[in-house]
């Protein structure tokens, strides 16, 4: 397929919108305690301790997996914004690699689209000739 390439998302507008995306309930709360400068941990969503993932069984899952102490926090159930930050940051470098990725690929699409004819292209796409074939390049 000779498809124009697809434009990269970013996913988190914001430091904020990155942080609180991590968590699904209790977003009030989690917000309340940001504003007072406490990270609550995404990883155990504060509780200080997380279903221990080696006990996962076939069928049942982390049902009667036992609790063990959050090793992200170490069982204090909040994270320095330090820690968040750098994750934050890697994530926004992680998107400006794709968009330079996005650009390269861009300019060597329409670099190529600019030699080809509409009949070439539909070669390309559909591996068989156009139905109302015409010679002329209409690029
Ligand atoms: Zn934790």
């Amino acid at each position: 397929m000779f498809d124009r390439p697809d434009k990269p998302t970013r996913s988190y507008k914001n430091f904020r919108h990155f942080y609180l995306n991590r968590f699904f309930s209790n977003k009030d709360i989690i917000i309340e305690k940001m504003e007072k400068g406490i990270y609550v941990c995404f990883c155990c969503n504060g509780h200080k301790k997380v279903k221990d993932h080696t006990q996962r069984d076939v069928y049942e899952g982390l049902k009667y997996a036992d609790y063990i102490t959050c090793e992200s926090c170490n069982g204090t159930g909040e994270l320095p914004k330090s820690l968040i930050m750098e994750l934050y940051k890697e994530e926004v470098e992680d998107f400006k690699a794709k968009v330079e990725i996005y650009r390269k690929k861009l300019a060597l699409y329409k670099s190529i689209k600019k030699k080809l004819t509409d009949e070439e292209i539909y070669y390309i796409d559909y591996g068989r000739l156009q139905p109302d074939s015409k010679t002329s390049n209409s690029n």
